[in-house]
């Protein structure tokens, strides 16, 4: 299985274009003097965080990125003409590490439009005209252009949004984003239909919220058994939680529980997450089954449990309410990860 949330990639920048040695020549002028133009410069690597891009796999096919070389200079004071910079488009909440061991966190791609230079291209070189003296007056002395830079990194997404779901496999993640929100998910009556992370946008009551449906997890997952350790990466990034438990299953508070032991195990703040808890499925379970699923459940979390059904939509407004309140766009913005130093293009 190949999951698509990361990419390692090379870098460079554009070499500057050669300083030119040349010499004025007119009419009735035997020996003009020198008139080399300076080269351009190379082109820089910049990251363009774009909306409407989720996920990397476009970087499995690319893996080099080389901006071009600056023009070199020429005749008659002509300055060459400086590359164009390569812009290189990610994802909202793609993170750039270094490839070093620790993986040191370059820059973190959270907000549309944010552009990061991550190598600066060479400048270009001196033409001759600059090296003109009183003692040389024909100097065959240029600058060539300084060298670009090149660098690997690794690109990892991690996706930022209102809403992860949350959930054992099986517990109809992928059924409620498919029918709250325009994301399309894969549906199966098996584990791990979510192969890869879905954002749908669910819009209610005039409000939209962001939703991430995530591969189910399962036990052992943050040790990264499974797939589950790098998938509760993006949930991270969300700023609530909805927990779906499945109702028809025999002790949803065991499953609930399961699954709570590997957020808390994660780390990384995911288990200080705000949660809310809904049974789902509860067109196959009894009314009265269904009370005392939720009582036991409600006195195992300390937490009042929602109930609701994406095949018939029951209970789904009052969960949504809950999941706007609880996301309300007063909330802190995702902060960038502690520890992230700050960064200075080379
Ligand atoms: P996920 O692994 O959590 O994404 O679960 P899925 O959304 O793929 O659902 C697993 C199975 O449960 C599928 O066969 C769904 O059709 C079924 N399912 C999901 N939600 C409901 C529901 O509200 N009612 C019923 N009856 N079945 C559901
Ligand atoms: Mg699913």
């Amino acid at each position: 299985m190949q999951f698509l949330d990361q990419a390692k990639i090379f870098l460079a920048s554009g070499t500057g274009g050669d300083g030119a040695v040349s010499f004025r020549r007119e009419k009735y002028v035997e020996f003009g003097g020198p008139d080399g133009g300076d080269g351009g410069r190379g082109g820089d690597i910049i990251f363009e965080c774009v909306e409407g891009l989720n996920t990397l796999i476009d970087f499995r096919y690319a893996q080099h990125f080389k901006a071009k070389r600056g023009s070199h200079g020429s005749g008659r004071n002509r300055t060459g003409a400086g590359a164009d910079d390569l812009v290189i488009a990610v994802p909202i909440g793609t993170q750039i590490l270094a490839d070093d061991d620790d993986r040191t966190l370059i820059v973190d791609m959270i907000t549309p439009g944010q552009r990061a230079i991550l190598l600066k291209g060479g400048d270009g070189g001196k033409g001759n005209a600059h090296y003109k003296s009183s003692t040389n007056r024909a100097p065959r002395q240029f600058q060539p252009g300084f060298p670009g830079r090149e660098l690997w990194v690794w690109l990892r997404l991690k996706l930022i949004a209102d809403v992860g779901l949350l959930g054992a496999p099986n517990a109809g993640k992928s059924t409620f984003i498919n029918a709250v929100s325009n994301a399309g998910a894969k549906v199966g009556a098996y584990p791990f239909t979510t192969l890869k992370p879905q954002l749908g946008v669910v819009g209610h009551k005039g409000l939209e919220l962001v939703v991430a449906d995530i591969p189910g997890l399962i036990k052992g997952a943050a040790d990264g058994i499974g797939i589950g350790d790098r998938f509760l990466g993006h949930i991270e990034r969300c700023r609530v939680l909805l927990h779906l438990v499945d109702a028809s299953q025999a002790s949803p508070t065991k499953a609930w529980a399961a699954v709570r032991e590997e957020v808390t195990a994660y780390g990384a703040g995911l288990a200080d997450k705000p949660e809310i808890i809904a049974l789902s499925k509860i067109d196959l379970v009894s009314a009265q089954g269904l009370a005392a699923k939720k009582r036991a459940l409600e006195a195992a979390s300390g937490q009042p449990v929602f109930c609701l059904s994406a095949a018939t939509m029951a209970g789904v407004s009052d969960a949504l309410d809950a999941l706007l309140t609880l996301a309300g766009r007063k909330l802190p913005p995702v902060r960038p990860e502690p520890g992230a130093r700050p960064w200075s293009p080379l």
